[in-house]
């Protein structure tokens, strides 16, 4: 029996990629730089939204119910990184935390929160890291305490992704007098909520923005409890376990463009009166960079393969993070070596894919936490 993905898994990559191919990669080229689909000109979003719509394709992640696509890890992850071949794929399949407002979220707050975000209404943003704890999650500072009118929140959050435009913030707090992994508490924060502001903008290398955050004696109704109090950690670190698949699955994606592009240009460029593909220096960074491609695609399908089956994988999703993004950053750069200057010059995408690499091996998991987790595994 061939190697393959499931026949159904097979039928959502080739429609998605032809979407890609005939919906996206036109865009690509005018799209502004800082985009993603909060600030597309609706002229722009709105089409592809609806779409994406008729294809089944939005809220991958959340069931039918609440008007999502309902797919598992395996799938999405597929889907994820066909869509990111294109720089201009994140700007239209953003769904993040929608996975968590469904799991967590009352029946109120899914329709007040979930169905809107899925069907593109409004957004939210997720704000668990904090100056002195961002990678060390445990360490977080942020209180949250019951009072008779609601829940009072004190402290501070920085790097929080689309947190200027969003219309509520999913905060990860700690229960005041807890430490460590005890207290930790979801809330859902409403933009305009006396006592919460946005603070100074963090602009970041692949074009995208992260915000601060300050919560001063910001006071939220009980309505806004997301979870049980105190049983946030397992919430939380869930949340991030299935976003590594997701972000395996997109390092993937940009891999594979730049690969296909650095053959395509060592095809056509001439230099020294031949075909820069008949050098061997040229040809070598080819073939690194397609079997490094390889193991890291086995690799992330297999364990989004498990997690779809319902296993637990833990290391699995650290161990491809590291893997996925790591291979990225070098299939990345090799292809920009290929282009020469038309490598870091925007004449092509793959400078915007040499940034767009670099932070993957930061956010949810470094690199060197990763390797802790995977080395905790083998330990224990
Ligand atoms: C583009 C981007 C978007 C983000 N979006 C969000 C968001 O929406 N919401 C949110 O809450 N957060 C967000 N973050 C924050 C992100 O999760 C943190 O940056 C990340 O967890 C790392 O934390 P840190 O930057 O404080 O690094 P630190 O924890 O200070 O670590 C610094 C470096 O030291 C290494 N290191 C740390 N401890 C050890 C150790 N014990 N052993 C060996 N090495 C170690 C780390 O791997 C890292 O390389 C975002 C970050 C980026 C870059």
């Amino acid at each position: 029996m061939d190697f393959n993905l499931p026949e159904e898994t097979l039928i959502l990559q080739d429609t998605v990629r032809r979407f890609v191919d005939n919906e996206l990669m036109p865009l690509e080229q005018q799209l502004p730089e800082r985009s993603n689909s909060f600030d597309l000109p609706p002229e722009i979003f709105q089409p592809l939204a609806d779409k994406l719509e008729k294809l089944g394709l939005r809220g991958l992640d959340v069931p039918e119910d609440v008007g999502g696509a309902g797919l598992g890890p395996l799938d999405n992850c597929v889907i994820t990184e066909q869509v990111h071949r294109c720089t201009a794929g994140r700007s239209v399949f953003a769904s993040r935390f929608a996975h968590m407002l469904y799991e967590l979220g009352n029946a109120q707050q899914r329709d007040k929160y979930l169905i809107p975000t899925v069907r593109g209404d409004f957004h939210g943003a997720s704000a668990f890291s904090e100056p002195q704890a961002a990678g060390d999650l445990a360490g977080i500072k942020t209180t949250v305490e019951k009072t008779a009118d609601g829940w009072l929140i004190n402290g501070s959050k920085c790097w929080i992704a689309h947190a200027k435009t969003a219309r509520y913030i999913l905060v990860l707090a700690r229960l005041k007098g807890t430490e460590r992994h005890d207290g930790m508490t979801w809330l859902i924060v409403d933009a305009g909520t006396p006592g919460f502001t946005v603070g100074r903008q963090q602009n970041i290398i692949h074009g995208e923005s992260t915000y601060e955050l300050f919560f001063e004696n910001c006071l939220v109704p009980d309505s806004q409890l997301l979870g049980e109090p105190g049983q946030g950690w397992g919430a939380g670190t869930a949340y991030l376990y299935a976003s590594r698949i997701q972000i395996a699955g997109r390092a993937l994606g940009i891999a594979d463009r730049c690969l296909e592009l650095a053959t395509e240009y060592a095809q056509q460029r001439r230099t020294f009166g031949k075909p820069l593909a008949t050098r061997q220096a040229i040809q070598w960074m080819l073939a690194d960079s397609a079997m490094e491609l390889h193991a890291a695609r086995l690799m992330v399908y297999e364990a989004a393969w498990r997690a779809q089956a319902g296993e637990s994988v833990i290391p699995q999703t650290a161990m491809i993070k590291v893997v996925a993004t790591e291979m990225a950053g070098r299939v990345v750069d090799r292809a920009v070596q290929i282009h020469g200057a038309a490598g870091v010059s925007d004449e092509t995408v793959l400078e915007r894919c040499y940034r767009d690499v670099r932070p993957m091996r930061i956010y949810e998991g470094s690199s060197e936490a990763m390797r802790s987790v995977v080395a905790r595994s083998l330990l224990q």
